[in-house]
Order: C-alpha cells, then sequence, then structure tokens
C-alpha cells in the first residue's frame, strides 16, 4: 500500500501538534512520520525521517524489544507501554512510549504510532534509589535507622548476622539497639545530646555476644535530616575491630617488653649495686665487732638501698604486668616523676634528666600503664638520639584546646594535660619526620630499632582521644608533645597517705605469709605495738586455726601466693565460717584475675608488697575500727 507524505502525517492525528514527541512507524521497524516535537528531540527536520530505521535512535539494549511489540498490540487491549534509552543529539535519554496500532481500511495492523514523554529524571532517581538501597543491604557494615527517639526502624543483613538479631526481634523486646556497648548511662546520654546537636559521635565499645564471646565494635552514630532541617532518624554504624583490638592488644604489650628489655641491662646493674650495699654492710657489722652506733648506721645504709631496690621492683612490675585497659584518675607528675627516676638510674651518665612538672595539674581520666608506655618510649628515642649524650627534658603543662586548635586530632572545648619531652639530639630530617609514626619505620641500624615504639605512642594516644605533636630540626634536637584530655567531671583521687605513725591495740592478729623473715617481722612490730599475734605458715595451717572456733580472731594479714591452699581459699574459709574477721590482703604480684575474684567476694583491703610497716599499721586499725555494719 503507497502512502502519499501528506497522509503520513494524517497518521499522527492530533498528535502531529503535540508538546510529546510521537511518530508512526511500520511493522518492519521503519519510520513513517514524525512530530515536531520528535524533530526537536532528534535533531532532524521531521521530513527526513521517514524511511529511516527506528533502531537508528534506540540504544542497542532496547532494539531486540522492536518485533514483539506488534504481536501485543494485535492483542486487546491493543495497546503498550515500553521504556527506551534513546540516543538524541543532547546524549542519551529515557523515553516511556505508549503505543497504539495503525491499521488500513480492511482493519489490519500496518503499523503503530507512538507518544513518547522524557522520564530520564525519574529513572535516574529510581536508579540511585535502589542503588542506595543495594549499598545498605549489602553493606560489610552493620547499619541500624532509627527514628529521631532511638525506635529502631531498620536493620540490614549484616546487622542481623553480626548481632544475632532480627528487626522482629528487636521490636517485639522493645531493645534499645543505640544503648548496645554503652558502659553506663552517662556515656550513652552523652552520645544522644552529640547527636542531637547534629555532631557526629565516633566510639569504640565493647559488648557481649548471646555466645559469651566479648566484641569491640567501632561506632558512628549521626542524625538525618529532613530538607527543613528536623532531625527525622538517627544512622549507626557499627563494625567488628575486635581482631584488631586484639593484635593492638598483643603489639602493645610485645613493644612493651621490648622496650622493658632495652632497660633491663641497665636495671640488673643498678640491683646489683644495691645488693652489693646491702651485702657489705651485713657483712661489716658480722664479722667486725661493730658498736651499737655501727650497726645502726649500717642497718640504716641498709634500709635505704633495700628502699631504692624496692621502689625500682615495683615499678618494673606495673610496667611489665599485662593489666587489662583500664581507665582511672591518676596523677600525671607522680608518675612522670616515679618513672624518670627509674630511667635516671638506668640511662648512661652522660645523658641527663631534667624535670619541670607543671603544678596544679588536675588528676586525668587515663590507663596508667600506657601512659607510662608512651613515656617509655619517648624517653628511650630520646635517649638513642643522643649517642654522645645531652639533655632530656620533660615536662608537664595544661593547655586548652582553642590555644592549639591547629594540631591534628585537638577538640577546642577540651583541656589537655601534656607530656612534653625534648631532647637535645640529632633532629630528624622531613623525611624520618613524615614516617615517624608508621608501624616497623626505623633508622636504627640492626635489631636496635623495631619501629614500634611510635606507632604503639600514637594508637594509645588516640584511643585516649588525645594528639601527638612533634618538632624537630636536623642537627638541633626533637620535641614531642603528647596532650590527653582532662576528664570533664572533677575527680577525687584517693588522698595520698603520711607515713609514720604506726598505731597500737589489744586485738588478735592472725598473720599468715609462707616467707619466714616476713612472719617474724610482722609478729615482733605488732607485738611491739601490743597486739596479741598468731601466725600461720601456709594456707592450710591458717584454715586448721581458724576452723577452731574457740580461738579468737580479729583480723588476718593475709598473703596471697603460697604452696598448697592459697590466700584466696583462705579468704573464702573466712568468708564462710568467720565472717565478721576483718582481713587485709599483702602481695607482691595481685593479678588482675585474683584482684576480680577478691573483690566479687566482697573483699577491698589490699596492700602491694614489698610495704612500708606503718602503712600496714595504719590499715590494719582503719580496719579493726570500721563498725561491723559498714561495708565488708
Ligand atoms: P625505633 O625506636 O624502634 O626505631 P620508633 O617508632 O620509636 O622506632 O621510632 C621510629 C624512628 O623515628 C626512629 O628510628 C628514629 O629515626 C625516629 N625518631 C624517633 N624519636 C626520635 C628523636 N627523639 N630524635 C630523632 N629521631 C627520632
Ligand atoms: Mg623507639
Amino acid at each position: 500500500m503507497a502512502l502519499s507524505s501528506v497522509s503520513y502525517d494524517a497518521l499522527l492525528g492530533p498528535w502531529a501538534n503535540s508538546a510529546d514527541p510521537a511518530y508512526c512507524r511500520d511493522l518492519e521497524g521503519r519510520l513513517l512520520a514524525v512530530n515536531q516535537a520528535f524533530a526537536r528531540k532528534f535533531g532532524r527536520a521531521a521530513a527526513e525521517w521517514p524511511g529511516t530505521p527506528l533502531a537508528e535512535i534506540l540504544q542497542s539494549d532496547a532494539a531486540g524489544a522492536l518485533h514483539s511489540v506488534a504481536t501485543e498490540l494485535a492483542r486487546p487491549p491493543h495497546r503498550t507501554t515500553r521504556e527506551h534509552r534513546c540516543d538524541t543529539p543532547q546524549g542519551w535519554r529515557w523515553f516511556t512510549w505508549e503505543k497504539t496500532p495503525l491499521r488500513d481500511a480492511a482493519g489490519c495492523i500496518f503499523g503503530l504510532l507512538a507518544v513518547g514523554r522524557d522520564i530520564t529524571k525519574q529513572r535516574l532517581a529510581e536508579e540511585q534509589y535502589l542503588k542506595l538501597s543495594r549499598a545498605v543491604e549489602q553493606s560489610p557494615v552493620a547499619i541500624v535507622i532509627t527514628d529521631a527517639d532511638g525506635r529502631v526502624q531498620y536493620v540490614n543483613p549484616k546487622y542481623t548476622e553480626a548481632s544475632g538479631r532480627t528487626l522482629e526481634d528487636i521490636l517485639d523486646r522493645n531493645t534499645d539497639v543505640l544503648r548496645d556497648g554503652h558502659p553506663d548511662e552517662a556515656s550513652y546520654h552523652a552520645m544522644l545530646a552529640e547527636v542531637r546537636a547534629c555532631r557526629e559521635w565516633r566510639g569504640e565499645l565493647t559488648s557481649c555476644r548471646n555466645d559469651g564471646r566479648q566484641v569491640w565494635e567501632s561506632v558512628q552514630v549521626s542524625s538525618l535530616r529532613s530538607p527543613a532541617g528536623d532531625v527525622t532518624n538517627l544512622l549507626c554504624l557499627r563494625e567488628d575491630i575486635t581482631e584488631r583490638k586484639r593484635l593492638e592488644q598483643d603489639l602493645r604489650q610485645a613493644q612493651k617488653m621490648e622496650s622493658l628489655g632495652t632497660l633491663a641491662g641497665g636495671i640488673a646493674h643498678d640491683f646489683n649495686n644495691l645488693l652489693a650495699i646491702i651485702n657489705g654492710y651485713a657483712e661489716f657489722c658480722l664479722m667486725h665487732n661493730a658498736d651499737a652506733a655501727q650497726v645502726r648506721k649500717s642497718l640504716q645504709e641498709m634500709h635505704r638501698a633495700a628502699q631504692r631496690a624496692s621502689g625500682l621492683v615495683r615499678q618494673i612490675l606495673t610496667f611489665s604486668r599485662k593489666n587489662e585497659v583500664r581507665f582511672a584518675p591518676f596523677d600525671l607528675n607522680q608518675h612522670v616523676r616515679d618513672l624518670v627516676a627509674l630511667l635516671a638510674e638506668t640511662f648512661p651518665r652522660t645523658v641527663a634528666i631534667d624535670v619541670r612538672l607543671g603544678d596544679q595539674l588536675p588528676p586525668l581520666l587515663a590507663d596508667q600503664n600506657q601512659v607510662q608506655q608512651i613515656l617509655l618510649n619517648l624517653c628511650v628515642n630520646a635517649r638513642d638520639a643522643m649517642p654522645s649524650g645531652g639533655t632530656i627534658t620533660v615536662t608537664t603543662l595544661l593547655r586548652h584546646g582553642a590555644d592549639i586548635a591547629n594540631v591534628t586530632g585537638v577538640d577546642i572545648r577540651k583541656t589537655y594535660a601534656c607530656l612534653r619531652v625534648a631532647d637535645t639530639g640529632t633532629g630528624m630530617t622531613p623525611e624520618v619526620r613524615a614516617r615517624l609514626f608508621e608501624p616497623f619505620f626505623t633508622t636504627k641500624p640492626g635489631s636496635q630499632g623495631t619501629g614500634l615504639g611510635l606507632a604503639v605512642v600514637y594508637g594509645i594516644v588516640t584511643s585516649h582521644k588525645g594528639f601527638i605533636e612533634v618538632e624537630s630540626v636536623r642537627g638541633n634536637g626533637s620535641t614531642f608533645t603528647v596532650g590527653l584530655p582532662l576528664a570533664e567531671e572533677v575527680i577525687s583521687m584517693p588522698a595520698l597517705q603520711v607515713r609514720g605513725e604506726f598505731p597500737g591495740g589489744t586485738e588478735t592478729v592472725l598473720v599468715v605469709d609462707d616467707e619466714i623473715s616476713l612472719r617474724h617481722l610482722l609478729q615482733a612490730t605488732l607485738t611491739s605495738k601490743g597486739y596479741r599475734v598468731v601466725t600461720a605458715a601456709n594456707g592450710l595451717e591458717a584454715i586448721d586455726y581458724l576452723s577452731q572456733m574457740d580461738k579468737p580472731v580479729d583480723a588476718v594479714l593475709l598473703d596471697l601466693n603460697m604452696p598448697g591452699a592459697n590466700g584466696v581459699d583462705v579468704f573464702k574459709v573466712i568468708r564462710v565460717g568467720r565472717p565478721a574477721i576483718k582481713v587485709l590482703i599483702l602481695s607482691g604480684n595481685l593479678s588482675a584475675e585474683a584482684r576480680r575474684e577478691l573483690q566479687s567476694l566482697g573483699q577491698n583491703n589490699f596492700i602491694q608488697k614489698p610495704y612500708a610497716l606503718d602503712e600496714v599499721g595504719r590499715h590494719l586499725r582503719r580496719l579493726l575500727d570500721e563498725s561491723d555494719a559498714g561495708p565488708i
């Protein structure tokens, strides 16, 4: 059937002048007529189109659908809609085409009329939406979305998998997911306040899973806002970092042992000196017929040397013990003083240590072992940077975040207690300066350096939400400043005890220690102060004595590490059989587990060995004077 171009136009009917593009085509896919809107959209005059295969404007992904349309149009309701990407001079666009059949006089379909609309914007929005929802659904990070009040509205599959809870579980039990892992209410509310003020909250939280496993998560909470600016939802992202935490902890412990190792030689040397003093004076008194004044003088020297030795041991022990991380108030200046004393004894004599402690430094909320590790690592590096000697200056000071706002990691709302270690050593080149904190980066030859020191310092500083600043000039020394934020609320520190007095008493005290000289020492001292003293050389003896109910005992001084029944066993027997007896634990190396176990049994009185006798005396008196109604 031959049709003139005029009658082709007639095929378009009412669409000839519409604002939407329209075309007619035959069943083979050749264009018969197009309207002006189509011509404009596809960039060629309307008269040029008839005879062109439609495939020319269709993107190849749509071309295949061309033939199925005819069969579809032959069936009621004789219309169909298709969405295609089409090439236009402005690039490809999405169109939806509504198609109706064209029939000849006999009613046979010979082609179709298609009217189109550009739906590129909606399609892209839809695709974007699908992409985003797939990203959330398939994210490797656990995602929770709540309403503005924290009620859960959505959890992604990763959350379900990691937590073992489903959305239904959470809704049924009304679980407050955002509270998970916060150590206390204060921490939880601080997070909510931060998020409601439209700031982002980040933290590392730990919690126990259903199977009893302890997990660490890096948690990030922020608010989602409507275009009007109201908080409509809260978004919480949680990522399991247990493995990283474990590695970090292992690394810290290993590095700690390593830096301790670098000190060990010096410590051994120092210890030998102290032992030589003690031995020497003792031999002097034993061998010569020393008079009372000489004996007294010798004893004083021996006492002084022993005190220095015990100070040394105490520090090595606190430092080497594998404690769990515990944030507690502590006095930075005191720790600096102690550790510097240890370093001064072990560093070469050509290295002088100058200490300048800022006064009125409020107590810090930090893990004391980790802060010691920072100081030790910085000082060891300073020593290494001064092979031919020099001065290390250790300073403590307070700084306000607002004054150092340009330093990375500083929060201008906080105040920082700063620890500064400056040396007069080699300094460093910009290249070394740039790689300083990288794990395993070292410039020290052979086995002298592992390159872990500053990486560990960096990790500790970050976990305390602090900052670290480095200044260095080649050939002119380096200065490291570490800032740790002060706790927001005022923390009270246990009052420092005054030394001196050993109060007396008339009560009966059972002394349990397997070390005979310590037993005798306590017995002699307590007896001289009026107490009645009985002794037991091990746990079994003590239990034996305590089970004789007719023997009066008011207090027990209890050693922990003993062969046979240990102190904890004795303690349990006392708590069950004779709960009124006061107990004071005297231990040389109380492990975190033993302390926890004893505390869970209600025991809170501990004295660290080596103890000062007067300290034992005062603590014992205080215990005996406590009313029985008080906490056990
Ligand atoms: P290590 O001490 O095992 O080499 P660190 O991480 O402690 O590892 O230090 C990395 C490197 O940084 C050192 O090898 C050294 O080059 C440089 N460095 C650290 N502290 C100082 C300092 N006070 N003066 C000069 N260089 C330093
Ligand atoms: Mg180092």
